[in-house]
């Protein structure tokens, strides 16, 4: 005999564990071992009141009526779990006969709230072309799910002090598909994703800025990439926005400049031959062999040492902290830039 454990019936057992509570209780289970199914009905107590789900209206409403509804429920092992219950439907004071709201799903989904958890965990590690896969389940269901969550998190976000916008493209893949992020720089929070990086995105998202109730007018900065679609949507929609080009991305177009440098110089000078990596690194990221070769390189006369040393400098402008300064600096390097005969880089300035 087993000791401290109460008698328990299976559908109280099921009750507790499913987590409902009265007036809701298991009334019926089928279990098929062939179809590897787990079918289990709950029912409300008689004469149970339930309140109203769209108003604060304190009087709970009777019984209406009721609709047969179906959900899918966490599985039973291997064994696919379905809940069935007629729902009830009041009439409210108010607002006139309404279906309740029931404890173990939000309302129109077909699914649990415990199975749409799982859903939810799962898609952060699996496709959702997987996930359908595991559960049996149509993608476009689950993808519902998704839909449904992600817009929830999306409209809890405050966007009242949004004022600095920053825009990046990123691809899908293998560079097949473009996207466009649009984030909050002082949350560092992507606001919004676009299809594509052409002009319509821009528009897209201050669609959908509109769509928040978001002035456009309070952004004051855009960070953003030198591409014209971007820059045509943003002189579109913000007018008085100071529009900001980041490092990374100048940096970028200075690296390809001096890059264009190195290969045609190569042409005519093998010693610069298997030296890309050497003149596009950080110089405190490379290693002591590298730091030898790239010292003895830059010791020659060699246009693309003269290229380098216009890029370090530029590099060194983000180090200045004071304004004047740092507008002093930058009209000098340019001078220097725009007269060192390098044609690629006098374009990259
Ligand atoms: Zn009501």
């Amino acid at each position: 005999m087993t000791k401290g454990i109460a008698p328990m019936d299976e559908l109280s057992l099921f009750t507790l564990a499913l987590g409902v509570s009265k007036p809701w209780q298991v009334v019926d289970l089928k279990f098929s071992k062939e179809q590897g199914r787990l079918d289990l009905w709950l029912d409300f107590q008689k004469g149970a009141k339930f309140p109203c789900p769209t108003c604060s209206e304190t009087k709970e409403g009777d019984v209406h009526d009721t609709l047969d509804r179906t959900w899918r429920h966490l599985n039973f092992f291997q064994y696919e779990t379905f809940l069935h219950a007629r729902v009830p439907r009041i009439r409210c004071g108010q607002c006139g006969v309404k279906q309740v709201d029931v404890p173990w799903a939000r309302p129109g989904s077909g699914f649990t709230l415990l199975f749409e958890l799982l859903v939810l965990s799962l898609a952060r590690e699996m496709s959702v072309a997987a996930l359908a896969e595991m559960t049996s389940e149509h993608a476009n269901r689950l993808w519902r799910i998704l839909e449904h969550y992600v817009e929830r998190a999306r409209k809890a976000v405050d966007l009242s002090t949004f004022h600095q916008l920053g825009i990046d493209e990123f691809s899908l893949r293998k560079g097949h598909v473009y996207m466009t992020a649009f984030s909050d720089l002082d949350t560092s929070r992507v606001i919004f994703l676009g299809e594509g990086r052409k002009k319509g995105v821009v528009e897209d998202f201050f669609e959908d800025l509109r769509s928040r109730d978001v002035d456009p007018a309070q952004i004051e900065v855009v960070c953003c990439d030198m591409w014209d679609p971007y820059l045509n949507g943003i002189g579109k929609f913000l007018k008085k926005a100071l529009v900001v080009f980041d490092r990374f991305h100048v940096m970028s177009q200075i690296n390809q400049a001096l890059e264009i440098v190195r290969r045609r110089e190569q042409r005519e000078n093998s010693v610069l031959k298997k030296s890309r990596f050497l003149w596009l690194k950080n110089p405190q990221n490379l290693t002591a062999h590298q730091e030898t070769r790239l010292a003895s390189l830059k010791s020659l006369d060699l246009k693309t040492a003269r290229a380098y040393q216009i890029k370090l400098a530029l590099a060194r402008f983000w180090e200045i902290r004071d304004p004047a300064e740092a507008i002093a600096y930058l009209k000098r390097w340019y001078n220097w830039a725009t007269h060192s005969r390098l044609e690629p880089m006098i374009r990259a300035a």
